[in-house]
């Protein structure tokens, strides 16, 4: 079976790639035992997704994958966007995160969102990079226990609940993961000699 490293040490996103690729052994940097944080120092979701499959490949010489998400908020010009993760300051806090997320929009009427994945796959000849969107909008409050992140307060275009009511998945067939997992799908079968 081909072997892909996912530059990630988050199982739950390795778990997502995996049921999607399933033809391919997703190793991540667990299975690598690279324990080191990455320095994810890009301005931009397409920097930093470049950033981290550069490190790991570059350490260990193998055809990489990695991604990079965040929720972009119209109203708000795109932020948190990048800075996802620590919109509240550190350390990380999803819940913190969400809180001043809710209060940012109060009163605000234009609640439109998306949550954007980028995805990068290096070899030592070549980078692509695969993104993905879901749009949808921001909740008043926060709603369900499932998922992490912004999940409680992120309404998808098309559903009533939130992501944090829905199952894993009902997210994982239409999150922006997915989407942008299919574009590199759809690459690699068109490029099977590429890993
Ligand atoms: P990462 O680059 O995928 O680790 O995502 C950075 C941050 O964006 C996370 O810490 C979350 O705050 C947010 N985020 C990314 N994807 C999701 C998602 O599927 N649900 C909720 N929040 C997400």
């Amino acid at each position: 079976m081909t072997q892909l490293i996912l530059a990630t040490h988050n199982d739950h996103k390795a778990q997502e790639f995996r049921d999607i690729l399933p033809q391919y052994s997703v190793q991540t940097l667990a299975d690598f035992g690279h324990d080191d944080e990455i320095e994810e120092t890009a301005t931009s979701l397409e920097g930093n997704s470049f950033i981290k499959a550069e490190t790991i490949f570059k350490r260990y010489g193998h055809v990489v994958i990695s991604d990079d998400s965040g929720l972009e908020v119209d109203a708000l010009n795109g932020i948190p966007g990048v800075y996802s993760a620590r919109y509240a300051g550190e350390p990380r806090n999803d819940q913190r995160n969400t809180e001043k997320l809710l209060k940012e929009l109060q009163g605000v009427f234009n609640r439109k969102a998306q949550f954007r994945t980028v995805i990068t796959l290096m070899s030592a000849e070549n980078s692509f990079q695969f993104e993905g969107i879901i749009r949808g909008t921001i909740a008043k409050s926060a709603r369900g226990e499932a998922g992490f992140g912004y999940d409680p307060v992120f309404i998808p275009d098309g559903v009533q609940q939130t992501f944090g009511e829905l199952t894993a998945n009902e997210k994982n067939k239409i999150s922006h993961r997915a989407n942008a997992i299919e574009k590199l799908l759809h690459f690699l079968n068109e490029h099977p000699t590429f890993c």
